[in-house]
């Protein structure tokens, strides 16, 4: 995948977009990732469904979104 010229890969946003969403990141990355999805379609499509998705499921009233759930996200995402 590209990078947006962020400094900040695709793969490195992708890894942190939970935590962007559950506001755990630090200041610094998340404006980096925030950045980033401003400029890579691919990735904020990717946090739009991703948001879609948890809102769906209510995994974030819990804070936690298990893994399996994440991982069958991801490979549904970057294999469409
Ligand atoms: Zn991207």
């Amino acid at each position: 995948m590209e990078r947006a010229g962020t400094g900040l890969g695709c793969d490195d946003v992708l890894e942190s977009l939970t935590d962007y969403l559950e506001e755990a990141l630090p200041a610094g990355r998340r404006r980096r990732v925030a950045d980033h999805l401003g400029a890579c379609p691919a990735c904020s499509g990717c946090l739009g469904q991703i948001r879609a998705t948890i809102a769906v499921l209510g995994c974030l009233r819990h804070g936690v979104v298990p893994a399996p759930v994440l991982n069958a996200l991801w490979e549904s995402f970057l294999t469409s």
